[in-house]
């Protein structure tokens, strides 16, 4: 899908003290499916294929990212694919919907009670499609996650930081870091006190299972809540380096790094590689303006 290298920003503002802080700009490998995702579907949309499945199937809300990837993913690889979106059909379709259409993409907009009975809707749907669960959790997810480091010439870094969701990014690079690395998820869930379990589960070397950790300080209020101080951050942090953050991830790692420094959880000297894992196109859920960029 990209055909640039992917660029590695170094970033230097002040609040990045004595830490060597860069950047890999996922983000940039395409304006509406977010990095991270592309590289977790990889494997599934393969597994899809050798299997003779010619529809991939799988679950997410009005701004999800592992939607609209999914269905852009699909049509590079000749899958045809079905989203099932939480949620009764609205009046009007998000722009993330609206682009998973135009990515070929069929909608099945089904009650949020509903929506938690997964296996239920898979059986209902019949043996031709192939599940990805949501978010693209699972050891297929995390291989293709693995990957994500291969983009980085000189892997040097004494921490990796990724924004967390089901953690199956955390867990391909913790899989694919050496063995004097750690590895540090920001989870944007409120109490999603399961996670570290969740990651050892799809970390299959045993001996790097727990080389993690994962900080649950900066959920802001929960999953998509994006109160004032985010915004205002996003901005800042956009004024002051020229990176653009989401609202549901990215925004909030970037928080926890600043944070995380001034809290010295770091040594001098550490040498952090940020993941940016995109997710920009789930800004458009705000009123316009709320962001100087986008
Ligand atoms: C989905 C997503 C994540 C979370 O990835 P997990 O592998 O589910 O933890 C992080 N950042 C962005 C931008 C995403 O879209």
């Amino acid at each position: 899908m990209y055909d640039q290298p992917i660029q590695i920003q170094r970033l230097n503002p002040p609040w990045c003290r004595n830490i060597h802080c860069e950047v890999l700009r996922l983000d940039q490998i395409h304006p509406v499916v977010s990095g991270n995702k592309w590289f977790k579907l990889r494997y599934y949309l393969a597994d899809a294929k050798a299997s003779g499945c010619s529809t991939i199937a799988t679950f997410g809300g009005a701004w999800s990212n592992h939607l609209v990837a999914t269905a852009f993913a699909c049509r590079e690889a000749g899958l045809r694919s079905l989203g099932i979106v939480r949620g009764e059909a609205p009046a009007a379709l998000s722009s993330t919907l609206r682009d998973a259409m135009a990515y070929g993409m069929e909608l099945v907009f089904v009650s949020r009670t509903r929506f938690h009975q997964k296996d239920e809707i898979k059986n209902g749907f019949g043996q031709e499609y192939f599940w990805v669960d949501e978010g693209g959790y699972g050891i297929r997810g995390m291989e293709g996650a693995a990957g994500i480091l291969d983009l980085v010439p000189e892997n040097n870094y004494s921490h990796i930081i990724c924004a967390c969701g089901t953690g199956t990014t955390l867990a391909g690079l913790v899989q694919a870091s050496a063995q004097w690395q750690h590895c540090v998820g920001i989870t944007v869930l409120k109490g999603h006190t399961s996670l570290a379990a969740e990651v050892n589960r799809l970390v299959v070397e045993t001996n790097k299972q727990n080389r993690f950790t994962v900080v649950h300080d900066y959920h802001f209020g929960g999953y998509a809540k994006h109160p004032p101080e985010l915004l205002e951050w996003m901005n800042d942090l956009w004024r002051q380096t020229g990176l653009p953050t989401d609202i549901v991830y990215t925004g909030k790692l970037l928080f926890a790094v600043k944070d995380l420094i001034q809290k010295q959880f770091f040594d001098s000297g550490d040498k952090l590689l940020i993941i940016h894992s995109g997710g920009l196109q789930g800004n458009r859920s705000l009123p316009e303006g709320t962001l100087e960029f986008s």
